[in-house]
């Protein structure tokens, strides 16, 4: 520009028709710029595809494929031989027991504990089916106690012997679904608590056959939340809706845990197992302290893997403080969702997606944790606290 001034002013000083060619120089710096930049907007913006701006994606529908390019590792079989300590077979006195034990190979689970072994004749017709395949090193049965019959008069009695004949068969714990505190109701159509005293009785006799008591207590507290945006389980809540509770419905989530946690406290001698890790996985701290608090607590991690999966250091930080404390456990068996555990559990990879988005719509991280730490989570853990587990089976392996 300056350059051009220069030059006109040299002109100006020359010929009329040389003023006039300089006039229209100094113009095209005035004008032609800009048009040309107005010219070239327009032109580009007309290849542009345009957006629309007022178009609204709903949460369900956006789910982009990540164009992450990272390692990724699919184990398809942990790394070392582990003990499920959280399955349900309902029909394992008719299971084709060696299809199981060929899925259970090539996953490396070594022991599967079925949860759902029901007590008395039906625990006899599984452990019948167990024995005569030659499996009762690779499955083990917790059994069930029917406590809504709490108001008849032999009660105690017979759910004490029958505890007795269970052991007797073969059953190695017991498993409390989440019924009690949630749906079990005594004949006048009460509530009966967790910690209701009329059972403390049978928690002691559990401590006594030596039988860890795996306890479902409550469900994720966000089904006592109200369904809003708000909510991280907005989906499953959609999806599910009679999974939702209303604050009090049939008592506080606090409430019905705290009443879990009474128990834990009140029978030293008994081991309890809290399923879904308390239903704390998502504030471990909290999990912490109540197993600081508590020494005859574990906890495992059935169906909350996504929640370790999306806090890899935190979780990371959990397991080497409280390695002696947490066992392997899925719930649903189904053998295509093993890998993600075993992804989340042993690899550093990054940004994947957990197999459920109803339970979680964020991506998961690998905790990649240490070899002892595998061991004990995998199986030395249950070697410790599930009678009966053969520790020679793993010698070598
Ligand atoms: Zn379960």
């Amino acid at each position: 520009m300056r350059a051009t001034a220069r030059r006109c002013k040299e002109l100006v000083n020359g010929a009329g028709e040389r003023r006039w060619l300089c006039t229209l120089a100094s113009m095209s710096h005035k004008f032609f710029l800009p048009l040309l930049f107005i010219l070239t907007s327009l032109s580009l913006m007309a290849q542009r595809t345009p957006i629309d701006t007022s178009l609204h994606i709903d949460f369900e529908s956006y789910d982009p494929p990540s164009s992450l390019v990272v390692p990724e590792h699919h184990p398809m079989s942990a790394s070392f031989p582990f003990v499920d300590v959280h399955s349900h077979h309902w029909r394992m006195e008719k299971q084709d027991l060696h299809k199981l034990i060929r899925e259970m190979d090539s996953l490396n689970m070594q022991v599967v504990v079925n949860l759902s072994g029901r007590g008395g004749k039906a625990l006899k017709g599984m452990m019948d089916n167990i024995n005569k395949s030659g499996y009762q090193d690779r499955i083990v049965c917790f059994t069930n106690i029917n406590i809504r019959s709490i108001d008849d008069p032999d009660f105690l009695e017979a759910t004490l012997a029958q505890l007795d004949y269970d052991a007797s068969i073969g059953a190695r714990g017991l498993k409390i679904y989440k019924s009690q505190g949630m749906t079990n109701t005594d004949k006048a159509g009460n509530r009966i608590r967790i910690n209701d005293p009329r059972l403390d009785p049978i928690w002691a006799k559990a401590g006594e056959l030596g039988f860890p008591v795996l306890i479902h207590s409550a469900d994720p507290p966000a089904f006592w939340q109200p369904h809003d945006a708000n909510n991280e389980r907005w989906l499953e809540l959609k999806l599910r809706p009679g999974r939702k509770r209303g604050p009090d419905n049939p008592a506080s989530w606090e409430t019905i845990i705290g009443e879990a946690h009474d128990i834990f406290r009140r029978h030293k001698n008994t081991t309890f197992i809290a399923a879904h890790m308390a239903w704390y996985p998502n504030n471990l701290e909290k999990l912490g302290e109540l197993l600081d608090d508590i020494p005859n607590l574990y906890v495992e991690i059935g169906a909350v893997i996504a929640e370790l999966g999306r806090q890899p250091r935190a979780a990371n930080r959990f397991f080497a403080k409280y390695q002696d404390r947490v066992l392997f456990g899925k719930d649903s068996y189904k053998p295509e969702e093993y890998p993600t555990y075993f992804r989340v559990l042993e690899t550093d990879d990054e940004y994947f997606p957990y197999y459920k988005r109803y339970h979680a719509f964020w991506k998961m991280y690998g905790l990649d944790l240490p070899d002892e730490v595998l061991e004990k989570l995998y199986y030395k853990n249950a070697l410790k606290i599930i009678p009966g587990l053969d520790a020679g089976m793993w010698e070598g392996k």
